[in-house]
């Protein structure tokens, strides 16, 4: 978990290398499903472009499919998902019907002003300024109740923080993870 800009991608790629494991990033699936004008594609472009989330069934399809992935039964990394508690419960059965379960959760947290920085010099088509504040407003706002709600689960939720050298972050992440 992290808001825009937080390094969820780079973080996720570097850990997912070192365990070996794939990475399913929902905004990338997405982005490759707008770019090949899949059906699903086209019906997120306007939220997505919009700095709002992908409707929770649209979502939770893609994570069904993904995790039924024979490639997905040594561990699996997660980056942008889940981010609403809907998801969340809706990775619960998925997870719970596949005898699998989560070990924890990074959250990576950055301040707004550095997010902004970062994301005004990325160039997505989602990275204008306007775009980037909703984006952040609409995680802030789902972040509280999605952390809660791990936390009443007994699911780990380790805090990171995301700024500075990225082979440190990631030492970070390793640490916490016990890894
Ligand atoms: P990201 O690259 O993770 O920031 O995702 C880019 C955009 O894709 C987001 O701003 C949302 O519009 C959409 N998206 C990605 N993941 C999700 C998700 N788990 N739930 C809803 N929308 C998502």
């Amino acid at each position: 978990m992290g808001p825009p800009g937080a390094g969820k991608g780079t973080q996720g790629e570097l850990l997912a290398n070192r365990l070996g494991i794939p990475r399913y990033s929902t905004g990338d699936i997405l982005r490759q499903a707008l770019r090949d004008r899949t059906p699903m594609g086209l019906e997120a472009k306007r939220n997505m472009h919009a700095g709002e989330l992908v409707h929770d069934e649209v979502i939770l399809g893609i994570i069904g499919e993904v995790l039924a992935h024979e490639e997905s039964e040594a561990g699996f990394l997660l980056d942008g998902f889940p981010r609403t508690v809907a998801q969340a419960v809706g990775l619960r059965k998925l997870l719970l019907e596949r005898g699998l379960r989560l070990d924890a959760i990074v959250d990576l947290s950055v301040p707004d002003d550095e997010i902004m920085r970062r994301l005004s010099t990325r160039g997505r088509k989602d990275d204008l300024q306007e775009t980037i504040r909703r984006r952040l407003e609409v995680y802030e706002a789902k972040k509280k109740p999605l952390l809660d709600w791990y936390e009443n689960s007994g699911v780990r939720v380790m805090s990171v923080q995301g700024v500075g050298d990225i082979d440190h972050i990631q030492a970070d992440i390793l640490e916490q993870l016990a890894l």
